[in-house]
C-alpha cells in the first residue's frame, strides 16, 4: 500500500522546519527487525536530536534476546521506505553531539 505524501515536520518542540533527516536504530528480538524511530530532524535541529536519541537509547532497558543497536542518521526521503534509507554515518561524529544533553529526561513518556 503506498504511503501517502505528506510534509514531515521537525521533531524538536517548536520547530516548524520540514524534517530532512531521520535518527533512528535497527532494532531485533531475533525473529522480527524493524528501524526503531527516534525522531524526525531539520539540519538544524539534528545534532540535538541525535545526542537525544543517543540517551534514550542508552537508558533503554531491553528483554533476554532482544538488540537494539546504536541509533544512525538517516536521510529522509519523503514516501521512501525503510530499507531505502541512506545513512548518514558522516553526521554521527562527534561534532553532531551537544555534550549539553546527557542526562535522561524521566519525565518524557518514551524513553524508547
Ligand atoms: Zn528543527
Amino acid at each position: 500500500m503506498p504511503m501517502p505524501h505528506y510534509p514531515v515536520s521537525c521533531s524538536a518542540p517548536g520547530c516548524p522546519q520540514p524534517a530532512a533527516f531521520k535518527v533512528a536504530a535497527r532494532w531485533n528480538d531475533g525473529i522480527t527487525h524493524e528501524l526503531k524511530t527516534y525522531s524526525l530532524a531539520c539540519l538544524n535541529c539534528l545534532g540535538t536530536l541525535f545526542a537525544s536519541a543517543l540517551v534514550k537509547s542508552a537508558a533503554c532497558r531491553l528483554a533476554p534476546g532482544e538488540a537494539l543497536e546504536t541509533p544512525g542518521i538517516y536521510e529522509l526521503h519523503r514516501g521512501g521506505r525503510d530499507k531505502t534509507l541512506k545513512r548518514r554515518a558522516d553526521l554521527e561524529g562527534p561534532s553532531a553531539r551537544r555534550p549539553e544533553v546527557e542526562c535522561p529526561d524521566s519525565s518524557d513518556p518514551h524513553p524508547c
